[in-house]
């Protein structure tokens, strides 16, 4: 025990120690030292476009898949700096990354004013917190004339005329002038002057620089507040009264450079609803974007190295856009749409991320298929009808990139389908990722006995509706009815998996069953399109292919007698590309005959299951047994015993109504 306290008391000595290192240790140096560095290290000089530039890319990119390339997307990577963090936005982040190359490489594009667009919680602020994040831990490391204000770039004190020289020499281009403070520190300072008068430029302090948010370096957070009274000193500093009286007007000391500008600069600036606040702000950000310059009447003027990263809502942009005279502030802005993501995998992704750092974590049981529900109605709340008559559900499921069953000749081209979305702006609209999250706290808040099931989650989705302020008159209606319409709906489409899931965990050895049915389906069928016969194995006597057989799996999806030849063939040209591949063939490899054989076997199931069920006195030890042997084969699919009963449950109160 004494020993312990020892050694608690040795760490702390040494904690408090470190505490009272001067500067933690970041780098001190002269100017003439500070060449060295650059010299050895030129990267250390960027500014803020390719130093934001250079922390995505130095985190690395994976390729995308083909299939998910809109046109004009066709070089799109996906980021490893937002993975993990952002789903399904890859196009924005593309959109993204180029603004920022534009801006690395100086070009008049990379000099606008980037302003996300998008509904609320789209993605658009934690865009913003990734990037101010990856600030502060950016390894590239930064220097700055010590004390300065503005925190600015040393190199700024090499005079004009001498630039060409030490541009050469030490391998970088120098941009932008001294602060009015340096300025006039180094002229009226009598430590930086020699005998015969000269500027000792080179003897000045400098420091390197760590960016952060909570000290006020490097990033800055604009938000406007009232507009009408919004000051403008928010964002450029003001005169210091006092100070003006001491040193008189128009001197450099007579100011306070703390405004958001100049606290961002090196950085970034985030600049919230951007479009609320008066016109002359957008006059002074775009001189910032253009010129790397705040001026402003009766102002010193000062360099400014910022990306300026704004946003709004797409209401608001439709307004600015619509007024004319806005119009000179048109092509000074380089906007980029921020629209909710569309894919059901993602939107699942984005609910555990939020669930996994939120105090549910662990202490609840989600059953399957409770996120994928909440996730359904999100993304359908955010489609818009397509030209070919396609309902949100089958194209929420397309989206998703999976294969869906389609009776029309023409397969659905999904790409196609994605472009006419974008142009109709879907994803601009609809139920927010906070929305449904409030619905989700609800259900997982309520969780009695720790679990929360699809049909808690739909309740309280429903419930969510009635106490959200918001949604328009159309979508109030349109909203319960993607959610609990008879069709399309999502409780339609829970309905349909929670009965397949029961059927399944019913079905004895279930894979084994389907692929004898589908063994011999294809021996029939294969048979039928060679025109051969079959030898019965018992008899040895040769026979026709079995209709009757053929015929019972195949009116399980629909097709008439008179498609069946034509079901048959395509089936078996199928196979034999899929064997010529060298691929396997097995009732999983082809969709629609997947979906026929499991129909066939739930529908010789169904009676037993409904009597199971319907068996609520459990007397009978047979439908108990069954019942036992169900809830194990559901425990293995990620169900735990509570979860398994309410589905149980759901399901023979279904097949009781049907009956
Ligand atoms: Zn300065
Ligand atoms: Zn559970």
């Amino acid at each position: 025990m004494a020993d312990d306290h020892g050694r608690f008391e040795d760490q702390l000595g040494g904690l408090i120690r470190q505490s009272k290192g001067r500067n933690d240790g970041l780098w001190e140096g002269t100017m003439t030292e500070y060449m060295a560095l650059v010299h050895a290290n030129p990267k250390i000089t960027q500014l803020a476009p390719a130093r934001i530039y250079e922390m995505i890319m130095s985190r690395g990119t994976e390729a995308v898949e083909e299939a998910e390339k809109l046109p004009h997307y066709e070089d799109m990577v996906r980021y490893k700096f937002f993975s993990g963090e952002i789903f399904g936005i890859e196009e924005v982040l593309h959109d993204l990354v180029q603004f920022f190359r534009a801006g690395a490489h100086r070009t008049e594009t990379g000099k606008r004013i980037l302003i996300l667009v998008g509904p609320v919680s789209s993605g658009k602020s934690t865009i913003a917190s990734l990037l101010r994040r990856g600030l502060e831990q950016q390894e590239t490391p930064l220097y700055a004339i010590r004390d300065c204000p503005l925190h600015e770039e040393p190199l700024h004190l090499v005079p004009r005329s001498k630039r060409p020289e030490f541009e050469r020499l030490l391998g970088v281009r120098i941009e932008g002038d001294l602060c009015p403070v340096c300025k006039y520190r180094l002229t009226e300072e009598e430590r930086y002057k020699d005998h015969a008068g000269n500027y000792k430029w080179e003897d000045m302090p400098v420091v390197e620089l760590r960016l952060s948010e909570r000290s006020r370096v490097g990033i800055g957070t604009f938000q406007p507040s009232d507009p009408k009274n919004q000051d403008i000193s928010e964002l450029i500093g003001h005169v210091d009264l006092g100070k003006i009286t001491q040193y008189g007007e128009g001197h450099p000391l007579g100011y306070r450079f703390d405004g958001e500008l100049q606290v961002a600069n090196r950085g970034l600036i985030e600049y919230i609803e951007i479009l609320k606040t008066d016109i002359k702000f957008h006059y002074v950000l775009i001189t910032v974007a253009q010129e790397q310059l705040i001026k402003a009447p009766g102002f010193p003027q000062s360099y400014i190295d910022t990306v300026i990263l704004s946003h709004t809502n797409e209401t608001e942009f439709q307004k600015f856009k619509a007024n004319k005279e806005n119009e000179a502030l048109h092509d000074r802005m380089y906007p980029v749409f921020v629209p909710y993501n569309l894919r059901l995998r993602d939107e699942v992704a984005i609910y555990r991320k939020l669930i996994e750092r939120s105090e549910f974590h662990q202490k609840v049981h989600i059953a399957p298929f409770a996120l994928e529900a909440a996730a359904l109605f999100a993304v359908m709340s955010r489609l818009k009808p397509s030209s070919g008559g396609m309902e949100e559900l089958k194209k929420a499921h397309y989206y998703n990139g999976e294969v869906v069953r389609e009776k029309e000749k023409d397969p659905v081209n999904a790409k196609k389908l994605m472009l006419e979305g974008r142009e109709k702006g879907e994803g601009l609209s609809g139920a927010s990722p906070r929305f449904v999250m409030n619905a989700l706290n609800i259900s997982l808040g309520d969780a009695h006995g720790g679990c929360v099931n699809p049909v808690d989650i739909i309740r309280s989705l429903k419930h969510q509706f009635e106490h959200h302020i918001g949604f328009s008159d159309e979508d109030q209606v349109r909203f319960p009815q993607l959610l609990l319409g008879e069709k399309n709906s999502v409780l339609a489409e829970y309905r349909e998996r929670a009965r397949k899931e029961v059927n399944r965990a019913f079905l004895y050895a279930y894979e084994d069953q389907a692929q004898a049915l589908f063994d011999n389906y294809m021996k029939h069928a294969t048979a039928f399109c060679l025109r051969r016969k079959l030898v019965d194995p018992v008899t040895r006597e040769e026979q026709e292919p079995d209709e009757k057989l053929m015929r019972s799996i195949e009116e399980m999806i629909g097709i008439p007698e008179g498609a069946k030849s034509e079901f048959r063939q395509g089936l078996f040209v199928f196979k034999s590309d899929a064997l010529e591949r060298g691929d396997s063939f097995d009732f999983k490899n082809y969709p629609p005959l997947q979906e026929a054989i499991e129909k066939k076997l739930i529908a010789d199931l169904k009676n037993i299951v409904s009597l199971t069920l319907a068996d609520r006195s459990r007397r009978d030890p047979k439908t108990a047994e069954r019942k036992q042997e169900a809830v194990a084969k559901l425990l293995d699919r990620g169900y735990c015993p509570l979860c398994a009963e309410a589905l149980l449950e759901f399901v023979g109160e279904m097949l009781r109504k049907e009956e």
